[in-house]
């Protein structure tokens, strides 16, 4: 990326085991980007757990051991007990199969790095807060200030955005273990390639929401509803290829992956016990201009000053609303 600063990485052990990952200036062209082991794990764990499905035998067309109702214990909603399946030892799918599911932890944690990276590299750090001289963007950072809550969506958005642009290009071309080698249909290959890579990034997403999405509370977090996040990157997407921006090979790309985030809600009920009937994801898609007016309208404002700040060569996503 031509970048000049030092930009570390560096692992936190958690015994609480929080799902947590920031963005931190050091210093002058110093910048460290933190992950919680923890992210790694439950990632796995989860991953591992919802491939243990009936739904995504059928949707990768992969022999995985089936493992309905995985948990003991009754939830209350499915974010409750996905989050409680994270916390469960990663389930072995034999060999082969274990290595797709690596393929999926990479893919997801690529994402989330690369998300860091995005608040980074785009300028974020500018509105970050300082504590000791030290200034952050910490993922889940509790604010009852709506104002400042707009701000910080936008900033998240953004670096969703950031991380799937790199993200997908690179996942299109990886070989996976189920690639269908002798087929020789590289349409067939490159949709599943696509579908895998927006699986495991759903699946990572869909973990850090810990209740049901609720219109009146989206902007009482400085984090916007996962729902709302996949529905982004599916649209951003749908962007990247009509302004062929990246070659999808012909695949029919909201086909593709709209039946992906169908198929991992399914998967998620299916190994929770726990049928959501998708209606949270549907109503975050669906929300339309009361998230996208304000958080848009405030990427507007702050675009001259995260501007200045950007230290990567690209160009930053153009304001598509009015500054507000
Ligand atoms: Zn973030």
């Amino acid at each position: 990326m031509q970048l000049s600063a030092k930009i570390h990485v560096c692992l936190v052990m958690d015994k609480g085991r929080d799902f947590q990952a920031c963005a931190i200036r050091l210093g002058e062209d110093e910048y460290c980007i933190m992950i919680w082991l923890a992210a790694a794990i439950r990632t796995s764990a989860s991953i591992s757990r919802i491939l243990s499905t009936s739904v995504s035998a059928e949707f990768f067309s992969a022999d995985f051991p089936v493992s309905k109702n995985q948990l003991t214990s009754p939830m209350g909603d499915t974010f409750e007990a996905y989050a409680a399946l994270s916390l469960l030892p990663i389930l072995d799918l034999g060999t082969k199969l274990n290595e797709f599911r690596n393929q999926l932890d990479s893919t997801a944690l690529e994402w989330l790095v690369l998300h860091e990276l995005g608040h980074i590299v785009n300028g974020h750090l500018a509105l970050g807060k300082t504590v000791n001289g030290v200034t952050y963007i910490l993922e889940y950072d509790l604010e009852a200030d709506r104002n400042e809550n707009i701000t910080h969506q936008a900033l998240e958005m953004d670096a969703d955005c950031f991380a799937n642009l790199f993200c997908v290009q690179g996942a299109l071309t990886r070989r996976l273990s189920i690639d269908q080698i002798d087929t020789g249909d590289e349409g067939k290959r490159v949709e599943k390639r696509l579908q895998s890579y927006v699986f495991a990034v759903l699946a990572i997403i869909r973990g850090f929401d810990h209740a049901p999405f609720e219109i009146e509370t989206l902007f009482d977090s400085d984090h916007p509803p996962g729902g709302v996040r996949m529905g982004y990157l599916l649209a951003q997407m749908l962007v990247m290829e009509k302004e062929g921006k990246i070659d999808f090979g012909g695949v029919n790309v909201k086909e593709a992956t709209g039946k992906t985030a169908v198929s991992l809600e399914r998967a998620i009920s299916e190994a929770t016990g726990i049928d959501g009937n998708g209606g949270n994801l549907l109503a975050a898609f669906a929300i339309g201009d009361s998230f996208l007016a304000p958080v848009l309208s405030r990427w507007a404002k702050v675009y001259p000053e995260l501007n200045a700040a950007k230290i990567s060569p690209f160009k930053l996503a153009p304001p598509q609303y009015e500054p507000a």
